[in-house]
């Protein structure tokens, strides 16, 4: 077993900045938790108090449910690895990788025999005379990742170690890490600011803003069912179209804009300021594309730009001069010009309704 549990765990820095604060959530046996949130929002803290690199101002930090605050970091039998690389550049793949083992003061067959195993796990076999200036960014990221694997750790902590490579390489690693994970099954914290790699990579989502957890919960759930308004917004692409209004005996109506549709009034919603969320992919230019034909909405608006992406569409549209909203279609009718106005349609069910202080409600 390899759990890791963090109880209301805050951080206030030396100088006084409150990094992190009153931070919950356990990973379980080999779960590959990402935690996610905005540059500055606090996600390296927290792997550096995970690490033990820094103490924990408040709460409580349990390995295998055991409070490990004051463990030392050699002690806590973690595998780490970060954006910067930090290779040996004198030395080649595979004394950057045997370094850990020997240091520990392994038998140099032994550690032979360990080096050529990742090596063979992270694809390096046939690199490890190189030395990482003769490698590309990829190879030199798993070199780091074989050198903290080679360890055999009972945890890995990963923080942003992607951010340094080029698009179609962060694709390619994005597999190679989540394949080895499970392979291994080794309990995994995995931190980053880009939403596909949340998404696409962790068993769980931990999002967080300002030092604050917005919400811990499989992708699915953060997608579908998200906590408030800036989860909504942080996950998704093309982002979610929000509407800011007010509902009157179940109608909702948009500042500054003629839009305006009902709400079921089963969901008994009381009358004031709300925000209704709607997924690009959730709204339809022809009507025919739906698959449910009961509770459509119609919208008049106006067109404003459209982006040819190849497999898809992203059409903007503005329903009011406040900003600019988007659909996510296959494909879009060339014929339709900027400035036009088109009808567009979606199903009540995919509607989001967030309360004033942001939380959704619906
Ligand atoms: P992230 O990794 O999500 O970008 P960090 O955990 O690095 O965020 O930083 C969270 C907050 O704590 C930021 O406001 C940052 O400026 C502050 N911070 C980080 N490290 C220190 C430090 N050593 N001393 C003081 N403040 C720090
Ligand atoms: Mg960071």
């Amino acid at each position: 077993m390899a759990k890791i549990e963090l109880r209301n765990i805050s951080k206030e820095y030396k100088n006084g900045v409150e990094a992190v604060s009153n931070i919950s959530f356990t990973a379980e046996d080999g779960d590959f938790i990402v935690l996610v949130g905005p540059s500055g929002c606090g996600k390296t803290t927290i792997l550096r108090m995970i690490a033990g690199l820094e103490e924990i101002t408040e709460g409580e930090l349990l390995f295998d449910g055991k409070v490990i605050n004051d463990l030392e970091p050699k002690d806590r039998d973690i595998g780490m690895v970060f954006q910067e690389y930090a290779l040996y550049p004198h030395f080649t793949v595979f004394d950057n990788i045997a370094f850990p083992l020997k240091i520990k003061k392994i038998r140099k067959e032994e550690i032979k025999l360990k080096v050529k195993e990742v090596a063979e796990i992270t694809g390096l076999t046939e690199l490890l005379h190189r030395k990482p200036a003769e490698l590309s960014g990829g190879q030199r990221q798993r070199v780091a990742l074989a050198r903290a694997l080679v360890r055999e750790p009972r945890f890995f902590l990963f923080d942003e170690p992607l951010s340094n490579l080029d698009a179609k390489l962060r694709v390619q690693m994005r597999c190679d890490i989540v394949n080895l994970q499970k392979k291994l099954g080794i309990t995994t914290i995995y931190v980053t600011h880009d939403q596909t790699e949340a998404m696409t990579m962790g068993t769980k989502i931990a999002i967080l803003n300002e030092g604050v957890l917005q919400q811990f919960a499989p992708p699915t759930t953060i997608y579908n069912k998200p906590s408030n308004k800036f989860v909504a917004d942080f996950i998704g692409l093309p982002q979610i179209n929000f509407f800011e209004g007010e509902i009157t005996s179940s109608c909702f109506s948009e500042y500054n804009s003629d839009v305006k549709f009902d709400i079921p009034t089963s969901l008994n919603i009381s009358d004031g300021k709300y925000t209704i969320g709607l997924r690009p992919e959730k709204i339809f230019v022809d009507k025919d594309n739906i698959k449910l034909k009961q509770n459509i909405c119609k919208l008049n608006v106006k067109l404003r730009n459209t982006e040819y992406l190849g497999n898809e569409v992203i059409v903007y549209f503005q329903t009011n001069p406040d900003n600019t909203k988007r659909i996510k279609v296959n494909d879009f009718n060339e014929n339709l010009h900027i400035d036009e106005e088109i009808d567009i349609f979606f199903v009540i069910d995919d509607i989001l309704i967030f309360d004033e202080t942001g939380v959704r409600i619906v």
